[in-house]
């Protein structure tokens, strides 16, 4: 776990495009090394001066890509681990037997597979909500129970949009901490602290890293406190740091990480504007368009953007929107998120039953290709679906 630094006479952009301004004291190379040992020298007096002893529980390549997350994210500090999914269960299995957890509907499949299936078996008791209804939420939480509420903005694969100000308020008169899952808006756009959040969570699989090369999970808290001590340990205990390498090129992929998200929502809203008007378009679901539910919140908590992640729903249904997919020739056909390359995907057959996704519904991850591009190719793969 890394410290950020005091506070900088350089902007946020800035700061990234150098990961900080490290070089390596040894050689002047201006990127530091790869720092791979597990094992690091004692002192003739057995203490261990340099601060490291073993690499499970810490590792400098790793603290230089925890430097940068937590200035990106205006945090104290911030932790890597091994994926965004070991970041969040890290989180649940800090609280207690007996806690109490509210979650939303609309989030993340994998993480919602676990608390429902999972969490029961660590004593957790988590109640799903409507996280974009503040009253809602407010009559899930069970005062003196609940402990943490979790949100996603925007939550996949609907993009809605949670106020992280108004649930961050609710937590906090019934003593509980809210916890965000900022992946789809990187803190490019959102930068869920200043909104009042206590901990913000990251696939940094996806937008943070951008090449669709690492699987690696992030967290960044408002304060180092007990509670964030517990989750330290559980890395520790379980083992879930990230490795060395997958933090060098976390490294490398955050210092373009404000021009990737940037172009690609741009392309996002060129695509969303474009494809409203498209004749076998159903639907198009994106928090840029004024007529999405969360339009006005989003307008309110993201700044530069709406994001890459828009999702379509195709006229005539599930069968039309497969093989929309399958004629696609320039996106890729796969999951996951946040890559320089443009991806669709067919989301309900892969969430399973008891997803809360439309089955005529197509997720497009944006990358940063040419929208004329992402457009042409999308709309010559929906003509070809109909013609059949
Ligand atoms: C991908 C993703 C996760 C899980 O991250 P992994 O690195 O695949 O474990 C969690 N939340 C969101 C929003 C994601 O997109």
């Amino acid at each position: 776990m890394a410290s950020s630094k005091q506070p900088s006479r350089w902007t946020k952009r800035t700061l990234a495009a150098q990961a900080l301004g490290r070089t390596d004291a040894a050689t002047g190379a201006v990127v530091p090394p790869i720092h791979v040992a597990t094992t690091y020298l004692r002192d003739a007096d057995n203490a261990y001066s340099n601060g490291f002893i073993y690499g499970r529980p810490d590792n400098q390549t790793v603290r230089e890509a925890e430097e940068v997350i937590a200035m990106l994210e205006g945090a104290p500090v911030a932790m890597l681990l091994g994926s965004g999914m070991s970041a969040a269960i890290a989180t649940f299995m800090a609280l207690s037997p007996g806690d109490h957890i509210v979650a939303p509907k609309v989030m993340y499949w994998g993480l919602r597979a676990w608390l429902l299936d999972d969490a029961a078996h660590w004593g957790l008791k988590v109640s799903f909500v409507d996280m974009s209804d503040l009253a809602a939420v407010k009559a899930a939480v069970e005062p003196g129970r609940t402990k943490l509420i979790w949100a996603e903005t925007p939550a996949n694969p609907t993009w809605a949009i949670v106020d992280i100000a108004g649930v961050a308020k609710i937590a906090h008169e019934a003593g509980a901490r809210l916890g965000v899952d900022s992946t789809c808006a990187s803190p490019i756009l959102t930068r869920p602290l200043e909104h009042g959040a206590d901990i913000v969570m990251h696939a940094a699989t996806k937008y943070l890293n951008g090449h669709s090369d690492v699987i690696a999970g992030a967290l960044a808290t408002a304060r180092p406190d007990e509670f964030w001590d517990r989750i330290l340990r559980v890395r520790k205990q379980v083992g879930t740091i990230l490795g060395p390498f997958e933090a060098f090129l976390l490294i490398r992929g955050m210092r373009t990480l404000d021009l990737r998200v940037r172009a690609a929502s741009a392309n996002a809203m060129h695509l969303a504007m474009n494809l409203r008007q498209h004749p076998l378009v159903a639907q198009v679901l994106y928090p840029g368009l004024q007529d999405h539910p969360g339009h006005a919140v989003a307008a309110r908590q993201m700044a530069g953007g709406f994001g890459g992640m828009l999702s379509v729903r195709v006229k005539g249904g599930e069968a039309r929107a497969v093989a929309t997919a399958a004629h696609v020739a320039l996106w890729k056909r796969a999951t996951s998120l946040g890559g320089v390359e443009s991806l669709i995907e067919h989301r309900a057959s892969i969430e399973g039953a008891g997803t809360p996704c439309p089955p005529d519904l197509l997720r497009l991850s944006t990358g940063i290709e040419d929208p004329d591009d992402l457009y042409a190719d999308l709309d010559a793969a929906l003509k070809a679906a109909h013609a059949g």
